[in-house]
């Protein structure tokens, strides 16, 4: 391996300027406590530009930074419990969106999900599994989709299966209003729900002013997506999941028959439709 490519999977980017390098920052679910944000905008001062950009998938990134200095920067971060993101074949920063801690239509606290992911699936060694690329891991909270799961190697969308109770509906017809699925069908004395026709969106629950509708919250997960030189939209194979548990053995298993069957080089969802998706969903199941 070359020093260049060494430094590079080690998070310094080798820039188009010989001898200048851009830090990726280790950032998950796009969180950054404001102390961290101080020590990295330092960081941008003493040893970059002054300035810090930030990638399109939520990592940080601090440009122009001199060789002479990438031992310095490493011991700064380090000494401040920050570090360089890793970027060897494997898991990348896990993507995500506020979620319902934050955001009105959040089916999920995606944050805690990107935080036990990477827990579970990154930063303990014992749990990698090795495989042959990058791999994108993006979490949303809902089907407003904000993060994008169609795009990434392994999506995640907050999901509500809604249920109807009837028994307090004044058939006021707000939920058939906001129902952006047509699902719902309100008469002054009736109301019907299409399940094939629900997006899962949870705008009903969030709606109706008599609490008719509440529900099971979930997780689709989206697998195979890619969104570089080619663009290919993740496929949804299975049921809503509702336990931490479930979705790791649910990730470990697909970053397996990725390890098994992806070339060096070549994206999961490149392996998945070489492959036939028919042969990786009978090996999910
Ligand atoms: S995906 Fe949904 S929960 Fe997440 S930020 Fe967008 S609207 Fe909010
Ligand atoms: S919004 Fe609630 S009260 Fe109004 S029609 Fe729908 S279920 Fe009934
Ligand atoms: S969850 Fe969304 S799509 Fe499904 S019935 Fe309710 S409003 Fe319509």
């Amino acid at each position: 391996m070359t020093d260049l490519k060494a430094l590079k999977q080690s998070g310094f980017i080798p820039q188009r300027q010989e001898g200048l390098f851009c830090l990726r920052v280790k950032v998950t679910g796009g969180l950054v406590p404001v102390d961290k944000m101080l020590i990295l905008a330092d960081i941008a001062e003493k040893y970059g530009a002054g300035k810090l950009h930030l990638t399109s998938r939520q990592s940080v990134e601090i440009p122009f930074i001199k060789r002479k200095n990438i031992e310095a920067v490493r011991q700064r971060l380090s000494e401040n419990g920050l570090a360089p993101a890793d970027l060897r074949p494997g898991i990348r920063t896990i993507a995500a969106c506020q979620g319902s801690e934050v955001c009105q239509c959040g089916l999920i606290n995606s944050q805690d999900k990107a935080q036990m992911l990477q827990k579970r699936l990154v930063d303990e060694p014992e749990r990698q599994i090795p495989i042959p690329h990058k791999f994108k891991i993006g979490i949303t909270g809902c089907p407003n989709n904000c993060l994008k799961a169609e795009e990434h190697d392994i999506g995640l969308k907050g999901a509500l299966i809604p249920s109807y109770n009837a028994e307090d509906c004044t058939h006021c017809g707000l939920c058939q209003k906001v129902c952006p699925a047509q699902a719902i069908k309100v008469s002054k004395t009736d109301l019907t729900y299409e399940s094939d026709k629900c997006i899962h969106c949870g705008r009903c629950r969030n709606k109706c002013p008599e609490n008719c509708w509440t529900g099971q919250e979930g997780i689709h997960l989206y697998f195979g997506g890619l969104f570089g030189n080619t663009i290919q939209a993740g496929r949804i194979l299975g049921p809503t999941v509702t336990d931490d548990n479930a979705i790791v053995a649910i990730i470990q298993k697909a970053l397996s028959y990725f390890e098994t069957n992806g070339r060096k080089g070549e994206r999961f969802g490149r392996t998945i439709t070489r492959l036939g998706w028919d042969d990786f969903r009978s090996y999910m199941e």
